[in-house]
C-alpha cells in the first residue's frame, strides 16, 4: 500500500465545490452548447481601451502600482460617483482598486466580520457571499426575496422581504449584504427601498456591503439607486463595483471599493496581504477610458436593445419571462413547458438544456443554500445578436 504522503486536514469550506458558473461553462464547452450561463459578454471590448492599456505597457507602467490603486483611476472613480450619485468620496482615503468585484467582497467581509458576528444576506444571493462570511468565521443569516406568483402559480417577480429583514437584525448583526441590480433576478432597489433600509439600520452597528457591479445596466428609464446616493447609508457602506461588467472585460478582473475612511482603513489592512495591488497597465488603461462618460452612460441603451431582442424571441417559446429591470440576465420560468423535463429540478433542467438543446443556463437554485426550487433559470443576454438568434432557434425547438 502506498503511504499517504499528503496529511489530511479539515476543510475551511467543507460544503463548497466548484462554482456553478465554472461547472456550467465547462458543460457548455463539453457539449458545444451556446453558453448563456456564466455572465460574460461574447463580443469584444472597445479597441480604444486596449490601446490605452497597450500604451501604458509601452510607457513602462509595468511595476507595482500604489497598494490602493493609481491616483488617476481613483480620481476618475470619485468623479464618476460624485456626478452620478452626488456623494464625494475622497480618492485617497475612501477608494481602493480591487482585483474584481469578488475580491472586493471577500476582502470587505474579512475586514469587518469577526468570529460569531452575524451577516445577513438576501437569497438568491451571489455564490461568493456565504464562503466569504464562513472564512471570516461569521454566521450567515439568510433571508429570502419574496417570490410573487401569478394566478397560474408561475414566478412573476421578487420583492424585498422587509419583515424578515427587520426580524433578522439584532445587536450581533455586523454586516448586511445587498445587491442591486440583483444577480440573478434582475430586480433593482428603488429610492424608497434605500430609505427603508436606512431606517432599519439606524441606531444599530450594522454595516452594509452593497454589491452594485451591474450599476450601469438598468432599463426602461429606471435609475440605479446606489448607497452612495444616500448619505446616511454611504456612511456605513462598502460600495463594490466592477470594470469587467461595465467595459466588457470580465477577464481583466479590476473593480473597486468605495467606503468611508474608517471602513477603508480596515479594508486596506486586509487588501494589502490579500492581493497587495492590482495590475498596473490595466489601471492606467481604465483611468484613461473612464475620462469619457459616454462609455458607461451608453450602457443602458446598449443592453436594453439586447434584452428586448432576446425577450422578443423568447416570447415565441413557452418559457414564462420574468421582468428584467436591470443586469444582463433574463430569468425564465420553465415549469410551463409542455414537456416531461419541465418537472426536473433547476440544476437537472439546466444540464438537460445544455446537453440536449445546446443552450447553457444557470439554475437559480444555485443561489440558495437550502434546496429551493422555483422552476426558474437564468440566461445571460450579454451576447452578440447572432449568438442570441442561434440560442433562440434552439430554444424554439423545445
Ligand atoms: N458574476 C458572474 C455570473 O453571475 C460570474 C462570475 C464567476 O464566474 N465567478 O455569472
Amino acid at each position: 500500500m502506498t503511504p499517504q504522503l499528503t496529511p489530511t486536514f479539515p476543510s475551511r469550506l467543507p460544503k463548497v465545490g466548484t462554482t456553478v458558473f465554472t461547472v456550467m461553462s465547462a458543460l457548455a464547452n463539453e457539449h458545444e452548447a451556446i453558453n448563456l450561463g456564466q455572465g460574460f459578454p461574447d463580443f469584444p471590448c472597445d479597441r480604444q481601451l486596449i490601446a490605452y492599456v497597450n500604451d501604458a505597457m509601452l510607457a513602462n507602467c509595468n511595476q507595482y502600482p500604489p497598494m490602493i490603486g493609481i491616483a488617476e483611476l481613483r480620481n476618475g472613480i470619485s468623479k464618476k460617483i460624485q456626478t452620478l450619485y452626488g456623494h464625494q468620496y475622497d480618492p485617497d482615503a475612501e477608494i481602493t482598486i480591487t482585483a474584481g468585484g469578488t475580491q472586493g467582497i471577500m476582502t470587505a467581509v474579512l475586514s469587518c466580520v469577526s468570529p460569531g458576528d452575524e451577516v445577513i444576506i438576501i437569497e438568491p444571493a451571489y455564490d461568493s457571499y456565504r464562503p466569504s462570511i464562513d472564512l471570516a468565521g461569521g454566521k450567515t443569516i439568510a433571508v429570502s426575496l419574496q417570490v410573487v406568483r401569478d394566478e397560474a402559480g408561475h414566478v412573476a417577480s421578487y420583492e424585498i422581504p422587509w419583515d424578515e429583514l427587520t426580524k433578522a437584525i439584532n445587536p450581533k448583526t455586523r454586516l448586511i449584504i445587498i445587491n442591486t441590480p440583483h444577480n440573478p433576478t434582475g430586480m433593482v432597489w428603488n429610492r424608497s427601498d434605500l430609505e427603508r433600509l436606512a431606517v432599519l439600520v439606524r441606531n444599530t452597528s450594522a454595516l452594509i456591503l452593497s454589491d452594485e457591479v451591474y450599476e450601469h445596466m438598468v432599463y426602461d428609464g429606471v435609475k440605479h439607486h446606489s448607497v452612495a446616493s444616500h448619505p446616511e447609508l454611504a456612511a456605513r457602506s462598502f460600495l463594490i463595483s466592477s470594470f469587467g461588467k461595465t467595459y466588457h472585460v470580465t477577464g481583466w478582473k479590476v473593480g473597486y471599493v468605495a467606503a468611508p475612511p474608517a471602513l477603508t482603513n480596515e479594508f486596506r489592512k486586509v487588501h494589502q496581504f490579500n492581493v497587495f495591488t492590482v495590475n498596473t497597465p490595466m489601471q492606467y488603461g481604465l483611468a484613461a477610458y473612464l475620462v469619457d462618460p459616454t462609455h458607461y452612460l451608453s450602457l443602458p441603451a446598449f443592453y436594453q436593445a439586447k434584452r428586448d431582442f432576446f425577450r422578443d424571441g423568447l416570447s415565441a417559446t413557452r418559457f414564462k419571462l420574468l421582468p428584467t429591470p436591470g443586469t444582463y440576465f433574463q430569468c425564465v420560468d420553465y415549469s410551463s413547458l409542455a414537456i416531461p423535463q419541465a418537472k426536473l429540478n433547476e440544476a437537472d433542467f439546466c444540464k438537460w438544456l445544455t446537453a440536449k438543446i445546446g443552450v447553457a443556463a444557470i439554475p437559480v437554485s444555485a443561489f440558495y443554500e437550502q434546496p429551493t426550487e422555483s422552476g426558474v433559470i437564468r440566461f445571460c443576454f450579454a451576447k452578440q445578436e447572432q449568438t442570441l438568434t442561434n440560442a433562440l432557434q434552439r430554444l424554439l425547438n423545445i
